[in-house]
């Protein structure tokens, strides 16, 4: 079964479902947790202007969610950690994991917004670099990881840490990907895999590409994001390449049929490993 990384302190009585779905999402997965440690403010400075990181800790700046909330910022130390322990559980033993988080992608070098404070994933890759050459990070949200794209020129990372999202240099979401089946999927991951030679993936599995997402950002029917998730633990685990994914997006109301589609991720994901 694919491991859950999740902590407590990552919940928050802030009512936008992207928070509110995680903790329902784990305690729906029916499986107890893995534990981990919270991130120190030195992590988040391995992605980010320290003076940012200094500002929003000591609530002089706003968070991602535009508040200056303390226990939202206890939050971030918990739900960024939970993409960096799994990262290294894989890094340690292959395979697959799950880090129950979101939030990441508009994480900007110097400034956040849209939900988004603080970027996990850059935080992770950047700290695996140390035991492997490249990252590969497939951004399956529905919207752009323009936060992820300046972390990693403001830090010169983006020839090792190679960033697939909705536009930039390597692009998820293209028309024809609506039609996309499941060997269409392996073949666009193998490709990618072929060209970077990771030593790790991380895929943020993106609810809101739903097709019925009220963001109508979405391009894939509920099965049409199966076969996406089918195809990408295929090509990674056919590689040999760990992977950690994460539950980015999904604004459904009610949060239900996003909790679904996480679901079908984790479902896929304990059947490609099992
Ligand atoms: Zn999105």
């Amino acid at each position: 079964m694919t491991p859950i990384f999740y902590h407590s302190k990552q919940q928050v009585a802030h009512q936008f479902i992207s928070v509110q779905k995680i903790p329902e999402f784990v305690r729906q997965s029916g499986r107890k947790p893995f534990a981990f440690d919270p991130y120190q403010s030195t992590d988040f400075c391995s992605a980010h202007d320290p003076n940012f990181v200094r500002d929003v800790l000591a609530c002089k700046t706003h968070n991602g969610f535009r508040t200056l909330d303390p226990e939202i910022n206890t939050a971030l130390h918990y739900s960024n950690a939970s993409m960096g322990a799994a990262v290294q559980h894989v890094l340690k033993h292959g395979g697959i994991a799950c880090s129950a988080s979101q939030g990441f992608h508009h994480a900007h070098y110097d400034h956040c917004y849209g939900f988004c404070t603080f970027n996990g994933l850059v935080i992770a890759a950047r700290k695996a670099l140390e035991q492997v050459d490249t990252v590969l990070l497939i951004d399956g949200d529905a919207h752009q990881g323009d936060g992820t794209e300046d972390c990693l020129e403001r830090l010169k990372l983006a020839d090792r840490i190679i960033n697939v999202t909705r536009e930039g240099r390597e692009v998820i979401g293209e028309p024809e990907h609506s039609e996309f089946s499941v060997s269409d999927w392996k073949a666009f991951v193998d490709n990618l895999i072929g060209r970077y030679k990771p030593g790790l993936m991380i895929y943020q599995a993106g609810a809101d590409a739903w097709d019925l997402d009220p963001f109508k950002a979405g391009y894939l029917s509920f099965e049409a994001l199966g076969r996406r998730d089918q195809g990408v633990f295929a090509a990674a685990k056919g590689h040999g390449v760990p992977l950690v994914w994460n539950l980015a997006g999904g604004y459904a109301d009610p949060m239900q049929k996003t909790i679904d589609i996480h679901l079908q991720t984790l479902n896929i994901s304990d059947q490609a490993y099992g």
